[in-house]
């Protein structure tokens, strides 16, 4: 019976499939050290469960994007990791939860230096990116005055590789080159360079630490090969509806889909508001009892239609899967022109989450 059966989506997230996509990458990149980039509520899949669990796979390197990213994180992970915030903060600000911040200027190194501090810094060199980071004439004056770092424990030096998802891209050889001049002229410290595309570009990328993300959410992190990493996340949603129109019938605001044939359309619990995105609109499949079966029409805020008139024992309650094998992010991504990277920070709030 459907009384008393929340008729809801259904996020699951895969822990073990995370940290089994940290341990690779561990032994992979070895003997350097593996980090979790946990930014974005861990890419929209729950910084807390997913830091939990890497930390119990043995990761102790975490970044954030925030401050407040990285408090939360302390909270939960409790002391022993190095929680580092990438966009930086103000000296103080992280009162007693022992983050280290990314310094991304000269700016960000002489305020906290000037704090007096003796505190494990991150220097940020940009190498090609042209976002964040020391930039030439801040290096040179760097490399010129190295007194300027005062009580600063230089616990990494890193840069961000731009281009790590397209191997043959030649910037990715000058931003190695450009990281390895900028080290030698900055105080002898660990070095950490790739992101996830850039754990697969060969021993040029390796460093002491390296920084993936999206690969452990399993994201291709080298587009056009094999995804060697494993799928964590599946979304799922309720059939609310089961409908039979004429041939000639719209479905959906815009009227945009018309049925050719007499067709059957399952109306199903999920919309833009919960990070399907309305360019999926006409684009996207969702796998019912195993077989894809075309969306049709415009995503709208709640709701999405599928036409199942080629699976036609579908009932109302039964759950069709958005997001999982045969739909994976990547494959989301790729029919709504974006990144799997959206598609999982996405994601909203309004789903039930079960974390396996
Ligand atoms: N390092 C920095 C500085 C980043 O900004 C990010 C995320 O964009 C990462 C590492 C992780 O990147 P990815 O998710 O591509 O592995």
């Amino acid at each position: 019976s459907r009384a008393g059966v929340a008729m809801q989506a259904v996020l699951t997230i895969d822990l073990g499939a995370i940290a089994a996509n940290w341990a690779m990458l561990r032994d992979r990149m070895a003997p350097g050290l593996v980090a979790g980039v946990v930014k974005a509520d861990g890419y929209g899949l729950g910084a807390a469960p997913v830091g939990r669990a890497l930390l119990a796979a043995g990761c102790r390197h975490f970044f954030v994007a925030h401050l407040a990213e990285g408090m939360a994180l302390r909270a939960v992970l409790g002391p022993g990791p190095m929680i580092a915030v990438l966009n930086g903060f103000a000296p103080g600000a992280d009162e007693d939860a022992a983050l280290v911040p990314v310094l991304n200027g000269l700016p960000d190194l002489a305020a906290h230096a000037a704090a007096g501090r003796r505190r494990p810094v991150i220097l940020h060199v940009d190498t090609g990116m042209s976002r964040l980071g020391l930039d030439a004439r801040e290096l040179e004056l760097l490399a010129a005055e190295p007194g300027r770092l005062g009580p600063l424990e230089l616990r990494y030096v890193m840069t961000h590789l731009a281009v790590a998802d397209t191997p043959a891209h030649p910037l990715n050889a000058a931003q190695a080159a450009r990281f390895a001049a900028a080290r030698a002229r900055l105080p002898a410290a660990p070095f950490s360079f790739a992101n996830s595309s850039g754990c697969f570009l060969g021993p040029d990328f390796a460093s002491d630490l390296s920084r993936p993300g999206c690969a452990l959410y399993g994201v291709n992190p080298t587009p056009g090969a094999p995804n060697p990493m494993r799928q964590a996340v599946t979304l799922a949603a309720p059939i609310l509806q089961v409908r039979d129109i004429p041939a000639g019938e719209t479905v959906g605001y815009g009227a945009t889909w018309r049925a050719t044939r007499p067709s059957r359309i399952a109306t199903v619990a999920a919309g833009y508001a919960d990070g399907y995105l309305r360019a999926l609109s006409g684009r996207a499949v969702g796998i019912l009892a195993g077989r894809p079966a075309p969306l049709i029409g415009r995503v709208s805020m709640d709701l999405i239609t599928f036409d199942v008139t080629d699976a036609p024992a579908c009932h109302p309650g039964e759950m069709i899967q958005l997001i999982g094998p045969g739909n994976t992010p990547d494959e989301v991504a790729e029919r709504a022109g974006t990144i799997g990277y959206e598609i999982l920070t996405s994601l909203g709030a309004r789903y039930r989450r079960d974390y396996l």
